[in-house]
């Protein structure tokens, strides 16, 4: 495993400005400011992305989100909503691979976060719902 930029961080080799931190949670400002208070939230313990934390570390480490996000929506009266987005590989624009959860405070809707969101309902039949929906739960039996 080398070494992220996010490790450096966690061990105060680099700055970063931190917004909360306890024994096993680091949260701290992204630093392209995608929006005003653009902040990532992530495990000290190194796990590359969400298929990497077991149940427990997850729990911990969204237990946190709540108080951060209500922190975030009230530094700025002129917050007006959230997106919480957490990108896993390359392909879903993951480019530090130690996991993290972006928290992304919305303005208005031209700000400068956006999502492309497909509604692709109609080119599906209830019987390919339930095939897939099917495969997912006997994974998930499995793990
Ligand atoms: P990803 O694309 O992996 O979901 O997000 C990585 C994020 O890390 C990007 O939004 C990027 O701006 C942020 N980032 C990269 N390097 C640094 C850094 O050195 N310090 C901080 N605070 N953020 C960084």
């Amino acid at each position: 495993m080398s070494e992220t930029i996010f490790e450096k961080i966690i061990k105060k080799e680099i700055p970063a400005y931190v917004v909360y931190e306890d024994d096993v949670v680091l949260a701290f400002l992204d630093i392209s400011q995608v929006t005003p208070g653009h902040t990532l939230v992530l495990p000290k313990k190194h796990v590359a992305d969400i298929f990497d934390y077991d149940g427990d570390l997850a729990a911990t480490v969204f237990s946190r989100i709540p108080k951060i996000a209500r922190a975030i929506r009230t530094f700025d009266p002129a917050i007006k909503g959230l997106n919480i987005l957490c990108n896993n590989g390359a392909l879903a624009y993951q480019s530090v691979f130690h996991s993290h959860i972006h928290l992304i405070p919305r303005y208005t809707e031209d700000d400068s976060f956006g999502l492309k969101w497909a509604d692709n309902s109609a080119d599906y039949t209830p019987e390919q719902y339930e095939a897939i929906a099917a495969k997912i739960a006997e994974k998930i039996e499995e793990d």
